[in-house]
């Protein structure tokens, strides 16, 4: 029985991690649940799975949690240190860390101090602190496990095989609601539109993302630091139908590619119960219905984030912490309506102009550089004309 501790337990990954547990009661069992703001949720998930504890983030929907779960005896908690302390408890064995963006750092280090295993979803983390995490991960033996489903399909076509024969990893993207279009249509559209994603249904901010092409950008810093590799061994290629989840090239030119129907459940279920694979009914891919694959190159033109993140990538140092923090600062306008889809890429990139450039982050670095980051960001969206109305 693998006792688990399921941070953002009330968004779209947290949600479907329960779903998860729900269907394997012998195998997992839920210690810890932690939500920011979604009271009634968590409630409701407390009442269902009976954790000993659960953190609410944000103070002001403390009480109102507490009292819901006084007689189930569930310990509740608020704050961001109270949740360090419960993904370090010795009663949790596997964190999944799903808390979205920058917000989720604090949290996941912990875990990996703590020598927990960690099914990471929060890929902003790699983002932001990739180096110190893994070294991090490699002193405390905390094994960190993919949950985003390119990177779940690298870790599985690798198992059984030598890293050195990696030649590169080619990480498939579905183009997103925007697919084929150019600026001329894009400096239009709201966010609205770019929340509709033609094959998966997620959070907000990781829809927005995969609008831009900015969720590839930051799936490529966290490849690089997840699998060790170079920025050259990290490829990025169109696939619109979602099928092949990611490929890995080898040094003999043999491709392995992992497949599936797009369902964030299954790399879910794989990273909680690796290195076994649980029998489960999710609908099969039937090759009859998607008999055409397809491929094609990105747009790096039109789609200006993905460029600028592999020039963060590149450039290295603080600049990926940097790019993440511009990035959830104009997805949060953008969702506003305060700046236009197009000005997104033109504020990140000023912003990463602007900030201090810092060779070797330490922690302290990258938490200064989100910061500072943030701070500039913000002025570029408050200098936006839709802002101004
Ligand atoms: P959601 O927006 O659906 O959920 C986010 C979760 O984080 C919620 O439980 C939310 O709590 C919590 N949260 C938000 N802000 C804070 C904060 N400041 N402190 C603590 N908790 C907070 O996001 P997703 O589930 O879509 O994504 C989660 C992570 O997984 C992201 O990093 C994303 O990139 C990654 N991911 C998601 C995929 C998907 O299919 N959704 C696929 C691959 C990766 P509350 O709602 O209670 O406020
Ligand atoms: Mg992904």
């Amino acid at each position: 029985m693998q006792r688990l501790a399921i941070l953002g337990s009330t968004g779209s990954i947290g949600t479907q991690a329960l779903e998860v547990v729900q269907a394997n009661p012998s195998l997992f069992r839920v210690e810890v649940l932690s939500a920011h703001s979604n009271s009634k949720l968590v409630i409701e998930q407390a009442r269902a799975f009976k954790p000993s504890v659960v953190v609410i983030t944000d103070e002001t929907k403390y009480k109102e949690v507490k009292d819901a779960l006084l007689m189930l005896q569930i310990k509740v908690l608020s704050g961001e240190q109270a949740l360090v302390e419960a993904v370090q408890s010795d009663a949790v064995d596997i964190v999944v860390a799903a808390i979205v963006g920058f917000a989720g750092l604090r949290s996941t280090l912990a875990a990996v101090d703590a020598g927990k295993r960690v099914a990471l979803a929060n890929k902003e983390t790699l983002v932001v602190a990739g180096e110190i995490v893994m070294k991090r991960a490699a002193e405390k033996n905390a094994a960190i496990i993919p949950v985003d489903s390119e990177h779940s399909a690298i870790f599985q076509c690798l198992v059984g095989e030598q890293p050195e024969t990696i030649e590169k990893v080619i990480l498939t993207a579905s183009g997103g609601p925007f697919l084929g279009r150019k600026p001329n249509y894009l400096v239009n559209v709201k966010a609205s539109h770019a929340l509709q994603h033609p094959n998966w249904s997620m959070g907000a901010k990781i829809s927005i993302d995969s609008a831009t092409l900015m969720n590839k950008g930051l799936e490529m810093i966290e490849a690089k630091w997840m699998f060790n590799l170079t920025n050259e061994q990290v490829d990025v290629i169109v696939h619109p139908q979602s099928i092949i989840h990611s490929m890995v090239q080898f040094t003999d030119g043999s491709v392995k590619a992992q497949m599936g129907l797009p369902d964030m459940k299954l790399p879910i279920q794989y990273a909680l119960a690796y290195p076994q694979r649980i029998p489960n009914t999710f609908k099969r891919v039937d090759f009859k219905e998607h008999s055409k694959l397809s491929f094609e190159p990105v747009d790096y033109k039109t789609f200006r984030n993905l460029s600028i993140a592999r020039e963060a990538m590149e450039r290295g140092g603080n600049a990926p912490c940097v790019l993440n923090a511009a990035n959830e600062v104009m997805v949060t306008a953008f969702l506003q309506n305060r700046v236009g889809f197009l000005e997104m890429s033109d504020m990140i990139e000023k912003t990463l102009q602007s900030v201090s450039f810092i060779e070797h982050p330490q922690l302290e670095d990258c938490i200064s550089s989100d910061i500072e980051a943030r701070e500039i960001a913000t002025e570029f969206v408050k200098k936006s004309q839709l802002s101004m109305y």
